[in-house]
């Protein structure tokens, strides 16, 4: 189970080197907070979610934490140039 984590962990950093930002659909948030308790570098991402905007935190790893904690699975990745319309 632990190994299963581990490696869904670094699928989804794989995942977000390769595909950029992360973006949350604020329609779906419940500003419950567990993506900002989660960020290891304590990004406000609640507050990123409930403004609709996509996270473009020069500090963020793209480690996927907040992706993968979200309960409602608001946030999701996006490449830069798709986020830019
Ligand atoms: S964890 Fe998900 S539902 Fe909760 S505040 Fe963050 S984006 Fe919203
Ligand atoms: S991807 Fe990682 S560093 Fe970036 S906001 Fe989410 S939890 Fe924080």
């Amino acid at each position: 189970m632990k190994l299963w984590k581990t490696l869904q962990a670094l699928l989804l950093q794989q995942k977000a080197r390769m595909e950029g930002v992360v973006v949350p659909d604020n329609m779906r948030c419940v500003q419950c907070g567990i993506c900002s308790y989660n960020c290891p570098i304590g990004i406000d991402v609640r507050r990123y979610a409930w403004e609709g905007r996509p996270i473009r935190d020069q500090y963020c790893v793209t480690c996927g934490e907040c992706v993968a904690r979200c309960p409602r699975g608001v946030l999701h990745f996006e490449t830069l140039t798709s986020t830019l319309r």
